[in-house]
């Protein structure tokens, strides 16, 4: 190298760096099973969580996991315009949630694990310039003063000539300048970006292969994209070789928007004397809408933004479940004959993936998912996790919820545990206000047009005589036979059916059916018209606030 390529280079990047070879034995290869997978998710800090980002991160966290390997967190903020402040965390917060450990990378707090970081790009300057430096000092990189006027000259330049664009060939106005530019240019105090010498031919065809998209003949890349930025910091295409290689990732995973890059990326460890790890892209997961699919979009979706989510009240165990269910078809069949085995006893495999991919979502589904879930749950996991949703979303309920806890678990256990068929009305927990309330008495509401209603369906019968009948002969001990037998009695006193047949044998002789008469006790009661077994919400009510309520009458 001559001594004024040399004090250019030296210009560029004054500080000491670290050498390739020290970084290579800084960031050995890593001592694993042959089989085992190392992947990793590599958001950008750029705002809310994308429910899509949690179902790669899943993927690639159940591939690495039941292959013996690891998964990585690695935060990709090297676009400093796009950040936004605390959202790194809120991803690592995120995975957390959900239980989808990363091995290395760093916490909800930032305090990082793992020998193979930092893992946040803006604090791995120094490595990347190692790499930069080695390339511009073997030519396969140079620095670009190109100012934006320049750049869109050469656009319109481009257009005009019916051209591709870009910045490549002989239309890469520094591929070709002269050591001396370089330095003038310095001289002035511009700030150069560092550009790849793309060594590709866009009129070569390579053959690319991706473990979902399968094989594909793309053009080779001849663009000299943008390495490093005039901030320092590298571009994605870049940062992610350096950091997949040194962090030696075996399985790249991500967003099928990058496929179109894959030759590019190939190129760049190529030139970079590296083994490309395998990919995998993703198609996105999609929605219907008027009858088309179309990508589930955080702009038009609240249901894309992981928080909706946490908000509503799903169990964080049902997203994932959900999740599988769209990774992998055979999933749902798996979970019916192991019910209740630990989802990750079940093997995801890609090539599922690959038939699922670009899977729909229903958001229906995941209800049904969610709502056998927490069928199968105790009311005391039920109520603690009920009350840790409300302390967050519903100050009110919570309060109610907590003063009593007994009562609060009681309620939930209403045809809850030991019963064949477990009540399957809680999807999420922001339908807990709806289906419980009416046991606080400070939420229980009843209005006198359905209490007037109910007494019009008696068909004459005297309110107050019927329900003080029933409660002459009520015994909070009896279990829902005894109690319906009992109030049938009551009712059969004051002219009703104990039975629809025979009520319908001769109506004339009733004025309706013990059931209607029900009607009544159960208005009064919760100011519904729907309820569980009103024998088992009395039970829970207590004699008290049965007593205080049917007073109304
Ligand atoms: N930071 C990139 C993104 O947010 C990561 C893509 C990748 O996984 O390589 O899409």
């Amino acid at each position: 190298m001559n001594t004024d390529k040399h004090n250019l280079i030296n210009r560029l990047f004054p500080n000491p760096l670290p050498t390739p070879e020290e970084l290579e034995k800084r960031y050995p290869r890593r001592n694993l099973p042959e089989k085992a997978m190392v992947t990793r998710v590599a958001p950008s800090p750029t705002g809310s969580v994308h429910f899509g980002s949690i179902y790669a991160s899943l993927i690639s966290e159940r591939l690495a996991h039941q292959s013996d390997g690891l998964f990585i967190l690695r935060i990709e903020d090297t676009d400093k315009k796009r950040e936004i402040a605390g959202t790194a965390d809120l991803f690592a917060a995120t995975l957390e949630r959900y239980n989808i450990i990363a091995d290395e990378g760093p916490d909800k707090s930032g305090h990082e694990i793992g020998e193979y970081g930092p893992y946040k790009q803006s604090e791995r300057a120094a490595i990347y310039h190692s790499y930069i430096k080695h390339l511009l000092e073997s030519d396969k990189a140079y620095p670009c003063f190109a100012t934006p006027e320049e750049l869109e000259e050469l656009r319109a330049r481009q257009e005009a000539m019916g051209e591709r664009s870009g910045y490549y060939g002989h239309f890469a106005l520094w591929r070709e300048k002269s050591v001396a530019d370089a330095i003038s240019a310095l001289d002035q105090g511009l700030k150069p970006v560092i550009r790849l010498k793309s060594p590709g031919n866009f009129q070569t065809k390579i053959m690319v292969d991706d473990l979902l998209i399968g094989r594909r003949e793309m053009p080779e890349n001849d663009q000299d994209i943008i390495i490093m930025k005039a901030d320092g910091l590298p571009t994605y295409h870049f940062a992610h070789a350096v950091d997949d290689y040194l962090m030696r990732t075996t399985h790249v995973i991500r967003g099928n928007e990058w496929f179109p890059s894959l030759p590019l990326h190939l190129q760049l460890f190529a030139v970079l004397g590296w083994t490309p790890p395998a990919y995998a892209h993703l198609a996105p997961i999609q929605k219907m809408e008027d009858g088309k699919k179309r990508k589930l979009s955080k702009r038009k979706d609240p249901e894309a933004n992981i928080e909706y989510y946490r908000q509503a009240g799903y169990l964080e165990e049902a997203i994932i479940e959900y999740l599988l269910n769209l990774a992998n078809s055979n999933f749902e069949d798996w979970r019916r004959a192991n019910p209740v085995a630990d989802y990750r006893e079940f093997i995801l495999t890609l090539k599922k993936l690959a038939n699922s991919n670009g899977p729909l979502f229903d958001l229906a589904k995941l209800n049904d998912i969610s709502k056998d879930i927490i069928s199968r749950l105790d009311a005391k996991t039920v109520a603690e996790r009920a009350l840790a949703w409300a302390k967050e979303y519903d100050e009110e309920l919570y309060e109610l919820m907590n003063k009593d806890r007994d009562y609060t678990e009681a309620i939930f256990n209403i045809e809850r545990s030991g019963v064949p068929k477990p009540r399957k009305d809680i999807g999420r927990f922001e339908e807990v206000r709806q289906e419980i309330s009416y046991f606080f008495d400070d939420l229980f509401t009843l209005s006198d047009e359905d209490l007037r209603s109910a007494i019009a369906d008696l068909n004459g019968a005297e309110p107050k005589a019927l329900v003080a009948d029933f409660m002459a002969i009520y015994d909070e001990k009896d279990g829902p036979e005894e109690w319906f037998e009992k109030f049938k009695e009551a009712a059969a006193k004051h002219g009703f059916a104990k039975s629809p047949n025979e009520y319908k044998s001769d109506p004339e002789k009733h004025r309706g059916q013990a059931g209607t008469a029900a009607k009544l006790l159960r208005i009064l009661l919760t100011g519904r018209t729907q309820t569980p077994n009103l024998c088992y919400v009395m039970k829970v009510m207590g004699k008290e606030r049965v007593k205080r309520r049917l007073e109304r009458i």
